[in-house]
């Protein structure tokens, strides 16, 4: 009975996040060369032919074409189809942490409108972020600078979602948006009776200061200015005391990369590497299995 409306929301959410992908592909691209985003239409980077609908399907066209355009049969950079592919298999994976949720399942089953609605709004916000940081991530790579502005636009939706959240929770109280928060291991555990939304502020200066702590102190040899910014976002939308898991992790996985990197010989000490990615990567995981990582170590403190 479910599966049949939750089997056709994962493809329907791959393809979704395919799209979603070619579009920031072509603003990375775009912002890298200056150029204007949005109402230039589509077309080869190489030759500026015109692509056709048929060219311009993500992920397939590139297949179809066998990584060549159709005009001028140049190779097509392989950056696009792959992120195409991770953004999608990405919607795939919020989609399927939140099906984990008690309530998330329940509520495809015969009710109002309003409750789809309220289900739903925390699934569209992490769709948003996980979009937001892939940008971020990608450009941050190629370029070693921090998108801000984007940061802004998930922020302010982020900001927009978790109010709307709050509210609807405060005059009309329901269950799943209260699983939501314990389940991100925000507020539930130390304090359930305080909303989810001074959670994320919560959050959201714990991850900024921690990080800029860390720029001041080191005058900015270990991460970049952008690091906080990024750092005071993930903790917003993960929220307190997620947002520790989440530093923790991202400096693990940082570590290990860097030091991995070095005795490869594909960096030298005193070279910059962009530590965004690995803020991101903390943050993902830290949303997969944040809350259980948070309850084996209160589990383990509670024993001694
Ligand atoms: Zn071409």
């Amino acid at each position: 009975m479910l599966k049949e409306i939750i089997y056709p929301l994962y493809v329907f959410l791959f393809l979704l996040g395919t799209i979603i992908g070619s579009f920031l592909n072509v603003v990375i691209l775009r912002s890298e060369r200056n150029q204007e985003i949005v109402k230039t239409p589509s077309h080869c980077d190489q030759c500026g032919a015109k692509l056709k609908i048929w060219e311009n399907i993500p992920l397939f066209s590139y297949i179809f074409l066998r990584g060549r355009c159709g005009h001028c049969h140049k190779t097509i950079s392989a950056i696009n189809p792959m992120s195409e592919f991770l953004t999608g298999v990405l919607f795939v994976i919020v989609f399927w942490r939140f099906l984990q949720i008690p309530f998330f399942q329940a509520s495809f089953t015969g009710i109002s409108a309003m409750q789809w609605f309220i289900n739903f709004l925390p699934l569209a916000l992490w769709l948003i972020y996980v979009a937001v940081l892939l940008l971020i991530s990608i450009y941050d790579i190629r370029n070693l600078v921090v998108m801000d502005g984007f940061l802004i636009v998930g922020f302010v939706a982020g900001l927009l979602g978790e109010s709307l959240m709050f509210l609807i929770d405060k005059y009309n109280p329901i269950a799943f948006l209260s699983y939501y928060h314990n389940w991100l291991g925000s507020a539930g555990f130390f304090f359930p009776e305080i909303p989810g939304i001074f959670s994320n502020i919560a959050g959201l200066l714990i991850g900024f200061l921690f990080i800029k702590g860390i720029v001041w102190v080191t005058k900015g040899r270990a991460m970049g200015d952008g690091d906080p910014y990024i750092a005071g976002f993930i903790g917003f939308i993960l929220g307190a005391p997620s947002v520790f898991v989440f530093l923790f992790m991202a400096f693990i996985i940082g570590g290990l990369a860097c030091f991995a990197l070095i005795v490869s010989g594909y960096k030298r000490t005193k070279q910059y590497i962009a530590f965004g990615p690995f803020l991101t990567l903390g943050g993902l995981l830290t949303f997969l299995w944040g809350e259980k990582i948070l309850q084996i170590y209160f589990n383990l403190m509670m024993l001694n």
